[in-house]
């Protein structure tokens, strides 16, 4: 039986020999709302992720994103609307879309950091369904990649958001 070639061993052993790994730069600033833990592993899943409407920050961007729509105070219902571009900067302009990179998030994440996160978008999640109306012909309005919940509820016009409506 060959003995192991002691090289071979030393070689394995010395992380300084193997080349970075993709997440192995300094850490990002704490997600505003999430434990230094948790916001390291969604930096870990933003990095390592290939979907192209993944990119660094994007979680940070989304939850901000669903806290601003729902920030204006009072009961006036809030309308989520439709964005006329898909890129994944432009398509934020749609909460919805914000809501669906939480979606893919709390589903890729380890355990712990997934249950964190979920808690906060569950919050804001009660405050979405708060301040939304529901929709009762959803089912008929159904596009592609619209499976969430947040997509039934009544639609805004991006060029009426300005409070006239
Ligand atoms: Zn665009």
């Amino acid at each position: 039986m060959p003995r192991k070639r002691p090289g071979a061993l030393r070689a394995a052993s010395r992380p300084s020999s193997q080349p970075p790994r993709r997440w192995d730069t300094p850490p990002p600033d704490r997600i505003h709302g999430l434990s230094a833990a948790t916001s390291l592993a969604v930096h870990r899943y933003e990095a390592l992720s290939d979907d192209y409407y993944v990119f660094p920050g994007v979680i940070a961007y989304a939850l901000r994103r669903y806290r601003d729509f729902l920030g204006p105070p009072g009961r006036r219902p809030r309308y989520p609307y439709l964005d006329d571009c898909d890129c994944r900067s432009c398509s934020f302009r749609d909460v919805r879309h914000a809501r669906d990179a939480l979606d893919v998030a709390v589903r890729e994440l380890p355990p712990r950091a997934r249950a964190e996160l979920g808690r906060v978008v569950a919050a804001l999640d009660r405050s979405y369904l708060a301040r939304t109306l529901p929709d009762p012909l959803a089912h008929t309005r159904r596009r592609r990649g619209t499976d969430g919940w947040w997509y039934r509820r009544l639609e805004g016009c991006r060029y009426a958001q300005s409070g006239s409506i």
